[in-house]
């Protein structure tokens, strides 16, 4: 069943609401320092250093845009859009 937009809670604040969120935040972290957070599974340690990072991304991601995306078909998206 579909929720309506007053039903929705972002995954964030669910998390944080249940007092988890702090946990998820330092387990990323770590997971910088031997990175495997997508499919080139680079293993370098973010934290310390780009050198030898595909995505040329350190510590600190820089987010150029975020919004809903409602170009997908119907069953990728809902009145929130994909990925939402
Ligand atoms: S490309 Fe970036 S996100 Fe992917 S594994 Fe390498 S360092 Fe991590």
């Amino acid at each position: 069943m579909t929720k309506t937009e007053s039903e929705f809670i972002p995954a964030y604040l669910s998390l944080h609401k249940r007092g988890e969120l702090s946990a998820h935040a330092e387990t990323a972290l770590a997971r910088l320092e031997a990175c495997d957070l997508c499919a080139r599974y680079c293993r370098v340690n973010r934290r310390q250093t780009v050198k030898g990072v595909v995505c040329r991304t350190g510590e600190q991601a820089v987010v150029h845009s975020f919004g809903p995306h409602h170009g997908e078909e119907d069953p990728l998206r809902d009145w929130r859009g994909a990925m939402a």
